[in-house]
């Protein structure tokens, strides 16, 4: 089984600060096999990635987290931006016609944009959810999302949706492939993936943000 976070934030999104550099270092001290940079509408730190991870044991994938009309969609293994502001659908379209999947954030998480508190599963050619996403509070959005996937037998990842280097690998997949993307594709689609951690401390999380604030005063 290899290690998976399919959600990190680096500095190439407007609310993070990360460097791909000591994501890097936290994902080889976490013992992570595959990482995904999944951007807030852009693939910008995808070819940083995969420049860094070249003569490393780690694998990346593209990817990028897109705003559609009604929620966040991770296009996993998208390479091209895909505009912000489509429709759920169209968004999914996209990153199938780029040879990507589409996997959904956070999906009942309604302060976070979480994209089944608007729109149906059964209308959407959705290919995989996360049932554990690292940043909750008190976990009901993931366990929303484990029970949807278990009625409707949908792949579930585990992943840390980190905006700060430190908090990359608190959730994540294990995943029963080999070390390529053809691989991961394919155990994803037959569900040969399972969510793992225990998330993000809150007071770990309260500490980022509040430091955070008090950083961007002194800006
Ligand atoms: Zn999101
Ligand atoms: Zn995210």
């Amino acid at each position: 089984m290899l290690k998976m976070d399919s959600h990190i934030h680096s500095e190439y999104s407007p609310d993070s600060h990360s460097k791909i550099d000591d994501i890097l270092k936290t994902a080889q001290r976490k013992n992570i096999d595959i990482i995904a940079i999944s951007d807030h509408n852009t693939v910008d730190g995808t070819a940083e990635i995969k420049a860094k991870t070249k003569n490393t044991d780690i694998l990346a994938i593209p990817s990028i987290e897109i705003s559609s009309t009604l929620g966040h969609i991770l296009g996993f293994g998208c390479e091209e931006n895909i505009p912000r502001d489509l429709t759920p659908q169209d968004t999914i379209d996209r990153i199938h016609d780029l040879g990507g999947l589409a996997i959904i954030p956070h999906p009942f998480c309604f302060y976070r944009h979480g994209l089944l508190c608007k729109s149906d599963y059964k209308e959407l050619k959705i290919d995989a959810i996360e049932t554990k996403n690292a940043r909750f509070i008190i976990g009901y959005c993931n366990s929303k999302a484990k029970k949807l996937a278990k009625t409707e037998h949908i792949p579930t990842l585990g992943a840390s949706d980190a905006h700060y280097w430190k908090f990359v690998g608190d959730c994540f997949s294990l995943i029963e492939c080999e070390k390529d993307i053809d691989s991961v594709f394919k155990a994803i689609r037959k569900g040969k993936v399972e969510s793992h951690g225990k998330g993000t401390s809150n007071i770990q999380l309260s500490n980022y943000l509040f430091k955070k604030n008090i950083l961007k005063k002194f800006d």
